[in-house]
């Protein structure tokens, strides 16, 4: 799959910028490290997977790893669990406010990369930090600037964009060019899943906490014991619609 690399990119490449891929597991990650690697020379290349312990598929590190071919990868943690940070807030992250997100994946994956870039000076603190986030996969995703200035990031000696690589891809190119790259996708997929990162997602289909439900049933009492505990659904309700846990919304008993 071609990329139309823009100036800007192209520009970033040639001044010697690191290019970071945030790698899930999923097929988006996947592809973009990919399309990435026919474009960026390997030296400008890092991978890193945020890890959420206890909520993410079996094998999904060794998937990535598979994957990476020599590329540096990095596996970073944050200091709490997911099911620590809902014990501590009484209630789960929502689809506005995505505290999963932004506490367990965006904030290590970002001190990672000010690390990595304070120890190599040889990108002269110039980065890309790379997302898989694609335009089918949401009216928000599909607004989101493909590529921007990160103001917020760019300070103490730091040149910080954000781009989208493979924003514009359909869900079918994404698996085209994981076969074109000779690999395959995570195993989930073939197990059912439509989406990958934490089995049971705060913004999963029900189709998807069923399939989950069945491929990881002790986890998915875990999550249904702690829904219990709390008094608080995973799942936001529809608008207008009460709210249901996640036992009434799939009908498999924990
Ligand atoms: S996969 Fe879903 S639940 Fe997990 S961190 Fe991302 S948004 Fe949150």
């Amino acid at each position: 799959m071609a990329l139309a690399l823009s100036s800007q990119i192209a520009r970033l490449i040639d001044r010697g910028a690191l290019f970071v891929v945030n790698h899930s597991g999923g097929k988006d990650g996947q592809a973009m490290l990919a399309i990435l690697r026919q474009y960026i020379p390997a030296d400008q290349l890092l991978v890193i997977h945020a890890h959420l312990p206890g909520v993410e598929w079996p094998g999904t590190i060794e998937h990535i790893r598979a994957t990476t071919k020599g590329l540096p990868l990095i596996v970073c943690e944050a200091v709490k669990t997911f099911f620590q940070m809902v014990e501590r807030r009484g209630m789960f992250p929502s689809p506005q406010q995505r505290q999963c997100t932004s506490d367990l994946k965006r904030g290590p994956i970002e001190r990672e990369i000010r690390r990595y870039l304070k120890a190599n000076p040889r990108f002269g603190g110039l980065v890309v930090n790379c997302m898989g986030l694609r335009a089918q996969e949401s009216p928000k995703r599909a607004k989101a600037q493909e590529f921007k200035f990160n103001a917020r990031n760019s300070k103490a000696g730091r040149e910080w964009y954000d781009w989208l690589p493979v924003q514009d891809l359909t869900k079918d190119q994404v698996f085209a060019v994981i076969a074109a790259a000779g690999e395959k996708p995570h195993w989930a997929y073939g197990a059912g899943m439509t989406r990958l990162s934490c089995c049971f997602c705060i913004m999963a289909s029900r189709q998807d906490l069923c399939t989950a439900a069945r491929l990881r049933p002790k986890l998915y009492r875990r999550y249904v014991g702690l829904e219990s505990r709390i008094g608080h659904t995973m799942m936001m309700p529809a608008k207008g619609e009460a709210p249901k846990y996640l036992e009434e919304i799939t009908g498999i008993s924990a």
